[in-house]
């Protein structure tokens, strides 16, 4: 299957290098170097269980650190690995820093519930992914309950079988699904209705205008009501003030993650933040 993978990404970075003139190809190039050699680095940020107050996950996001160009984030480059037929390489690297991270913390005696990850929906036209991702965790000698795979709500819009038959696999295997970004992907609501999904994290859009806009309000509210109705978990992500946290705490929320409680940290960092919880 690499050689598929290479395949793929030289044909893609061919046209990528006529569109662009060259210059997205070696930044591509760039990027394959840089799974290759350890230039990715894994960023966490605490999730807060809203009933007790105490860490429930962490989300791991990744970050490049480029020779020349510095830190690159994952905004600008995700984008480029998909195009460039790496995600795959990449998403799997993804998860298994994150599975090996969260043994270590445990085995440093940190009470590290699960850890979740985001998956490009790309990787869901990609029929090898569910077993994959399972090999990760039995290497690891982690179950189900320790992961959790975010991917955002418009990548679960998509109809084609193929992808419907990656999500039930993923599903049938136990795996946990979370819908990131949740209330902005134009979704049809029912489409949920048929999702196999554990978490709904909704998107810090909406968490951001919960104070002043009435209307943020009730979608918040509104969605919150659906996920619960389904027995999903809740998630507000980019939870920035305490008044925010108060409104999400009496609406019922499950857990809320943002700058409130920390911003993504390094491996140190949020070793650090842990212990002086
Ligand atoms: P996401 O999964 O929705 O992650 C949340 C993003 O919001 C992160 O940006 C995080 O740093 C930021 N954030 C968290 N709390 C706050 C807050 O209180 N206020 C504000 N303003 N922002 C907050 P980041 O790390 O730049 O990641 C951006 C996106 O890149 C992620 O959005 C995710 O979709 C994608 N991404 C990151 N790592 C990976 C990866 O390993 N694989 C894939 N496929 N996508 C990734
Ligand atoms: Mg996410
Ligand atoms: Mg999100
Ligand atoms: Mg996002």
């Amino acid at each position: 299957y690499s050689k598929q993978f290479l395949l793929k990404a030289a044909n893609n970075s061919n046209q990528e290098q006529v569109a662009a003139g060259g210059s997205h190809l070696s930044f591509a190039d760039d990027l394959r170097e840089a799974i290759a050699q350890q230039q990715l680095q894994l960023y966490f940020q605490p999730q807060i269980d809203i009933n007790t107050g105490v860490i429930c996950g962490v989300e791991a996001l990744c970050r490049w650190f480029h020779c020349e160009h510095g830190m690159i984030p994952p905004d600008k480059f995700i984008t480029l690995a998909e195009s460039v037929g790496i995600i795959t390489e990449l998403d799997l690297w993804v998860l298994r820093a994150s599975c090996q991270q969260l043994l270590q913390w445990r085995a440093k005696g940190l009470q590290i519930p699960c850890i979740s990850v985001n998956l490009s929906s790309v990787n869901l036209r990609y029929p090898a992914l569910p077993e994959l991702i399972f090999e990760v965790l039995q290497e690891c000698h982690l179950t189900t309950d320790d992961v959790i795979i975010e991917i955002t709500e418009s990548g679960f819009v998509e109809h084609e079988p193929i992808v419907q038959d990656v999500i039930n696999e993923l599903y049938a295997n136990g795996i946990q699904l979370s819908v990131d970004d949740f209330g902005i992907g134009y979704s049809n609501l029912s489409r949920l209705q048929t999702l196999p999904v554990s978490q709904l994290k909704l998107d810090r859009s909406l968490i951001e205008h919960i104070e002043t806009s009435s209307i943020a309000r009730s979608i918040s509210e509104a969605a919150l009501q659906i996920g619960k109705s389904m027995q999903l978990q809740v998630v507000a992500e980019g939870v920035e003030s305490e008044n925010q946290y108060q409104i999400l705490k009496e609406f019922g929320f499950h857990v809320a993650q943002g700058y409130l409680f920390s911003a993504p940290l390094s491996v140190t960092q949020f070793e650090r933040w842990v212990i002086s919880q």
